[in-house]
């Protein structure tokens, strides 16, 4: 257990955060945390609700014992990769154009993804736009769809009303 070997993810102690994102603890190793968030009232996370892999929590450097002022819940699971609920829509998306970066489309491919990726931030769109865009995402950037970073993420951002149409599985 405090061998140098252990892999890099258990070097991370396991965190407990509310679905709002409040902080209960960065290691829960040291005590229970209660199942409600005592600023917010939110139901508290001690795992990924996708897998179940611990929450990354304070990062564990040997015989040093301080807990920085810099911990930033993850964003996403270090294990599956799908989004923590306390990141909204905007971070979502922000993070399915950076993995865009790495499709290497063509340039003018890039701009017209990157800008329906835009609009969709916006979760107001009515049904049949939103159903265009994701199809026209999907048709300029195959390869994104098929990631499953990208597709951990696609799973809680396109609509439940059409999401089988975009050839994700139901909510
Ligand atoms: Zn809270
Ligand atoms: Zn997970």
């Amino acid at each position: 257990m405090w061998g140098s070997e252990d892999s890099e993810r258990s070097k991370y102690k396991p965190a407990a955060i509310c679905k709002r994102g409040h902080v209960q603890t960065q290691d829960l190793t040291l005590g229970e945390v209660g199942e409600r968030c005592p600023e917010c009232g939110a139901h508290v996370l001690t795992e990924c609700p996708a897998c179940a892999t611990r929450i990354r929590g304070h990062y564990d450097i040997p015989g040093v014992v301080s807990f920085g002022d810099h911990y930033e819940p993850p964003r996403f699971c270090d294990s599956c990769g799908a989004p923590f609920p306390w990141l909204d829509r905007q971070g979502r998306i922000y993070e399915l154009e950076n993995l865009l970066d790495a499709e290497e489309l063509d340039a003018a491919a890039e701009l017209a993804v990157r800008e329906q990726l835009r609009a969709l931030a916006n979760a107001d769109l009515d049904e049949d736009d939103e159903r265009k865009r994701w199809e026209r995402v999907k048709r300029l950037a195959p390869g994104l769809w098929e990631k499953s970073g990208a597709r951990a993420i696609l799973e809680t951002v396109v609509s439940a009303t059409i999401r089988a149409q975009l050839g994700l599985p139901p909510a």
